[in-house]
């Protein structure tokens, strides 16, 4: 692994020829910088070397990072992209910018209720379990239209409902890994048909974001390739 800068670098290489190769502006794709486990002197790196977006899975570790790098904002923007217990609802609201793991209408209603009214609307994605792995969590696909419809519908000045995200089953095979990310983007699609204006796919990560791109994927989580092994 070289520096952070080093990696960052490589990565928006690896971003940008993906784009080219899918015939898409590089611009289409934003790059989130996946900080869990590592510290905020990390985060402080990638951002001091122009990275604004950071995606964290769990709460209690992000909050602390987040004040500990409050002087950053605003031009730092938080992800929470693991699971949220509807207990935990209050600390993100009031903190994130973004929430990419919400996989019930509860958790929506509650983030828009808790959602200060000072701060912009939270912007937030729907988890689908695109594999439909019994382990996994996320929306079963069949449920994300009806799910959508009611998320959209809260309060627009609290909460946005932007897109979907999934965590596939990883695959080596680069061909294969576009199956479930062509999966999301017709599920997208499919939401969108019945109006309702989604524009972000989160979705592919160190190993598979190239596949991701390729698919359409509009905002790649990434960590390993960036801050290195967890
Ligand atoms: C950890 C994590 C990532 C980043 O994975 P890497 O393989 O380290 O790039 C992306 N998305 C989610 C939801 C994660 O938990």
């Amino acid at each position: 692994m070289g520096s952070i800068e080093a990696n960052l670098q490589q990565v928006k290489g690896r971003i940008s020829h993906a784009c080219v190769a899918a015939g898409r502006p590089v611009e289409s794709v934003t790059l989130l910088a996946v900080s869990k486990t590592f510290a905020a002197e990390s985060v402080r790196q990638a951002h001091a070397a122009g990275q604004i977006a950071f995606g964290e899975n769990y709460v209690q570790e992000a909050l602390d990072k987040i004040a500990a790098l409050a002087a950053l904002r605003p031009r730092i923007e938080w992800h929470l992209i693991g699971p949220l217990q509807s207990n935990k609802t209050r600390p993100v609201a009031e903190t994130f910018d973004w929430v990419h793991s919400v996989d019930r209408l509860k958790i929506a209603e509650r983030l828009a209720a808790q959602r200060p009214p000072g701060l912009p609307p939270l912007q937030i994605c729907l988890q689908v379990n695109i594999s439909e792995e019994a382990s996994k969590s996320g929306l079963a696909p069949s449920d994300v239209p009806m799910v959508a419809r009611a998320v959209a519908a809260l309060p627009r000045e609290r909460i946005v409902l932007r897109g979907l995200m999934a965590i596939p089953e990883p695959a080596a095979d680069p061909a294969l890994q576009r199956v479930p990310h062509r999966a999301l983007r017709e599920l997208m699609g499919a939401v969108n048909d019945r109006g309702l204006g989604l524009d972000t796919l989160s979705m592919g990560m160190s190993a598979d974001l190239e596949a991701a791109v390729l698919e359409g994927a509009t905002m790649v989580r990434v960590g390993t390739a960036l801050f290195g092994r967890r």
